[in-house]
């Protein structure tokens, strides 16, 4: 019941050539996909670029942040408004990176996401333990206090998209071992069912991120709470993410 979700977010990289390039691969493998969405988070500056590249095509195109008001002084941020204007119908909220580099609060990653939710916009929120928080035995108490804070507010029937991240798998090259990610998949599935019920739980995507390649994307995609990936480095390969496209 739940159509699996391939995102990539492709973070500060790619000028609007590159982007074009490697938006063009990603529309190609995705040609005559059924049973699987596709979404990528290209930088603010390529959305117009690869929304241009990507028309017509079964390719979603995201956000990797949004502000929470629709217009205003608020230097630096990009309103839900503008999003949407460009084509945008997803919006990453909560990364690690704007947790870890930039201070972002669970506190503001929910003004971001309920933001995203008033406009239209469907929010992706990420949520993972740090190494130090694993080895304590706290990931599933940071997991729940992400979750909890984050969708705080919300209710059964916004759309939002989970994405389970350990900070010490993403950019790292080490990855959750499937039961891993299955167990904490499964965690947060129950604790969704917990806030919004039942039904909501079950139709609630949950993609696991970190470190996703190639070669482990099919183990990863066999568990049964795990319904997709947030991709970082290999969705900057053009085959690399064709091939996770292609899940098996
Ligand atoms: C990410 O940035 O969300 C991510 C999972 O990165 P990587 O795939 O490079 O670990």
């Amino acid at each position: 019941m739940r159509i699996p979700l391939i995102a990539g977010n492709w973070k500060m990289h790619t000028i609007r050539s590159e982007a074009e390039t490697l938006a063009r691969a990603v529309v190609q493998a995705c040609e005559g996909l059924q049973d699987r969405e596709v979404m990528i988070a290209p930088p603010f500056t390529a959305l117009a670029t690869v929304a241009a590249t990507v028309a017509g095509a079964k390719v979603a195109l995201g956000a990797q942040n949004v502000a929470w008001e629709a217009k205003g002084a608020f230097t630096g941020e990009i309103a839900p408004p503008m999003l949407l204007d460009i084509g945008c119908r997803y919006a990453i909220v909560g990364h690690s990176e704007r947790r870890q580099i930039f201070g972002e609060t669970d506190a503001l990653i929910n003004r971001r996401l309920t933001g995203a939710l008033a406009h239209g916009l469907t929010p992706v929120l990420c949520v993972g333990e740090t190494l130090d928080e694993r080895e304590a035995g706290q990931t599933l108490a940071v997991l729940e206090r992400q979750v909890r804070a984050g969708l705080a507010g919300t209710t059964a029937e916004n759309p939002v998209v989970i994405a389970y991240e350990p900070v010490w798998a993403i950019g790292t090259g080490k990855t959750a071992t499937s039961a891993q990610a299955q167990e904490a998949h499964a965690f947060i599935r129950n604790l969704l069912a917990e806030l919004h019920g039942q039904e909501s739980a079950d139709r609630t995507r949950i993609l696991y991120g970190g470190s996703v390649k190639p070669s482990n994307v099919d183990e990863l995609m066999a568990q049964p709470d795990i319904d997709g990936a947030l991709v970082g480095g290999a969705a900057l390969d053009g085959e690399s993410f064709a091939r996770i496209i292609h899940f098996q």
